[in-house]
């Protein structure tokens, strides 16, 4: 095959322990999955009804790069969330499919416009201008789920320039991670080197340039980067 220019590289991210990468296909984000993020955003949590939305694969930021401060925001907001990444897919999966379709975890930043957000969500508009612009989601390295197995009272925490901003257990999660597989796969095919992230705990706050922000998900993933 032949194109009328370059084609683009394709976004990857580094597995620890393993020479290969990660290619990503997609990133899923689910909305509203702890109950006290949901509260501090003024929005009700519905479990029967979770909430998807995505963001490019080229707008991650991998292997520590520097985040440049977005165009057309002076609110930019930290969420900080586990990632899982698939090795496999389909649709309608059922609990253990979701399960085994897991190739490993990360910890990253759901980046937000949110001021932009506000204005979208007066008016019942998308979200994607407050979600998916570039450089919105900067990732760690990905853990295969060989290794570990992220639990109930797994903690994942946020640190930026050294004062914890964000806290939370994974067992806050209003949705589990095989629940939130299977909530997809009723609405997209899912396919190896899909990303979802979880949702973030409460405590979202503003970054601005010259930040260092330090995530963790304890004993599995750590992301350390700055806003340039
Ligand atoms: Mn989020």
């Amino acid at each position: 095959m032949r194109y009328i220019f370059e084609t683009p590289a394709i976004t990857s991210l580094p597995i620890i322990g393993r020479e290969e990468r990660f290619p990503v296909r997609r990133v899923f984000c689910i909305g509203r999955n702890y109950a006290e993020h949901a509260r501090e955003m003024g929005a009700a949590v519905d479990a029967s009804a979770p909430m998807f939305f995505c963001k490019p694969a080229d707008a991650l930021v991998t292997d520590g790069a520097d985040v440049p401060y977005p165009q057309a925001t002076s609110d930019l907001h930290h969420e900080v969330e586990m990632v899982v990444a698939l090795q496999s897919g389909g649709m309608d999966l059922d609990a253990a499919q979701a399960a085994a379709s897991i190739l490993g975890y990360g910890v990253g930043l759901d980046l937000t416009r949110r001021d932009l957000q506000a204005v979208f969500k007066a008016k019942g508009h998308p979200w994607d201008v407050a979600k998916a612009f570039d450089h919105s989601a900067p990732m760690s390295a990905l853990r295969l789920a060989s290794e570990v197995s992220p639990d109930a009272d797994t903690q994942i925490t946020l640190h930026v320039n050294g004062t914890l901003r964000q806290q939370g257990r994974l067992g806050e999660m209003v949705l589990g991670v095989a629940e939130i597989i299977v909530a997809l796969s009723k609405l997209f095919e899912l396919k190896p080197g899909d990303l979802i992230f979880t949702g973030t705990p409460a405590g979202v706050a503003a970054l601005v340039r010259g930040d260092r922000f330090h995530a963790q998900l304890h004993g599995i993933a750590v992301l350390d980067g700055r806003i340039v």
